[in-house]
């Protein structure tokens, strides 16, 4: 079996048997029997089911780290492939398989290549990316010292199932994905007769206001190029056309894409809700729920990781990524404390669209294994080059 069938094998056992959350006992489990044999460090979880694995190179000197994430999503699959999940309403939608498959490659090669390498290799798998903040339980654990020392530098790399040409690395220095934080609003006042607003406090046209002055602050108070999305997802009140209800309640997703404007959105956002309640003598409760902070790529490390691209791939392997993408990623608290880059991989099927093909997340999201041996390759590069520029 050539390199690129054994990738291929373990990503698609793992896509059969997908788990969720920050407990994924058989995800762990093939991790650790696809490292089994390797000169590694290995230790696991205490509160997730994480492998941390260290690799000592031949010559002493700084860590680099490279992250996989290992989770699955609660979609059920739609997707028609012989390597279907075999567990209802759990899918692989997010392509977390072929990251854990490239890393657990890239542990394979970089261990042929102790003789290379100037210093230590961190391999973070980690579970629970999804909303489930496994990145920042890792960090609390120890995964950044795990080596003995701070890493130089860190990468990861995400798989997108459609728009990007299938085998394209883009990257760009500065923020690559959002922050996504939730804002809970809840106005009360004083339910009553349909028929009679004045001898109640009807939240419903006050409520209303607040969602279309939400749009408007964003648009008055923000850059342009340092923009804000704000979209409430739900919107509830009432039970009946005459009965004015006593409370009325919404939700918002808010993304931003630096740290000063998450800042400014959420202290003002909250203004702008509880003021416009206020002026129609309601009370409003504004509960904000903090999310993923922005990734910031450092701007050294992703010209670095483009450049590696380039001459490990082929020039026409890399494109420039012109915009941060708006999901949002928890590397992003790795890369608050360590400087490095995450990279975004074209993986659509050949047989499909990149323009029109559905998205990671959906029942129907299709990601092309051909692409592993080069994320593992990639992988490798970054690490062995990253520790000889350190060396130097
Ligand atoms: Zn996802
Ligand atoms: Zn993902």
């Amino acid at each position: 079996m050539t390199f690129q069938e054994e990738l291929v094998e373990l990503r698609r056992s793992l896509h059969r048997e997908p788990e969720v959350g920050l407990d994924l006992p058989r995800t762990q489990e093939k991790v650790l029997a696809a490292l089994d044999g390797l000169p590694l460090e290995i230790t696991t979880g205490e509160r997730l089911s994480s492998v941390t694995a260290v690799l000592r190179g031949s010559r002493p000197g700084p860590a680099v780290l490279l992250r996989a994430d290992m989770d699955a999503l609660p979609v059920h699959e739609k997707a028609d492939v012989p390597y279907r999940s075999r567990v209802d309403g759990v899918m692989h939608a997010c392509g977390h398989d072929l990251h854990t498959a490239m890393l657990a490659g890239a542990a394979r090669l970089l261990s042929g290549r102790r003789a290379d390498l100037a210093g230590d290799v961190v391999f973070m798998f980690q579970p629970g990316e999804e909303g489930q903040e496994g990145a920042k339980i890792m960090i609390e654990e120890g995964v950044l010292d795990a080596a003995g020392s701070t890493p130089v530098a860190a990468y990861g790399m995400h798989v997108f199932s459609t728009t990007i040409p299938r085998g394209l690395f883009l990257t760009r220095g500065g923020p690559v994905l959002a922050a996504a934080d939730t804002l809970t609003v809840t106005v009360r006042g004083r339910g009553g007769h349909g028929s009679s607003p004045h001898r109640a406090l009807d939240p419903i046209p006050a409520a209303c206001e607040i969602v279309t002055a939400l749009q408007t602050h964003v648009t008055r108070t923000f850059d342009v190029f340092d923009p804000v999305v704000v979209t409430v997802g739900s919107f509830h009140a009432g039970t009946t056309d005459n009965v004015i209800p006593d409370e009325a309640r919404f939700e918002t997703t808010i993304r931003t894409f630096s740290a000063e404007s998450r800042d400014r959105a959420r202290d003002g956002l909250v203004r702008v809700a509880r003021g416009i309640g206020e002026a129609h003598g309601l009370t409003v409760e504004c509960e904000f729920g903090i999310g993923y902070p922005v990734t910031v790529n450092d701007r050294t490390e992703s010209d670095f990781a483009a450049e590696i691209v380039r001459e490990h791939l082929g020039a026409g392997r890399f494109f420039p990524l012109p915009n941060p993408a708006t999901g949002s990623e928890d590397f992003s608290y790795v890369l608050e404390r360590v400087p490095g880059a995450f990279l975004i991989v074209g993986a659509c099927p050949p047989d499909r669209d990149a323009a029109t093909a559905p998205s990671n997340h959906s029942a129907e999201a299709e990601f092309d294994d051909a692409i592993l041996s080069d994320g593992a390759g990639l992988f490798t590069e970054l690490a062995v080059r990253r520790l000889a520029l350190a060396a130097h």
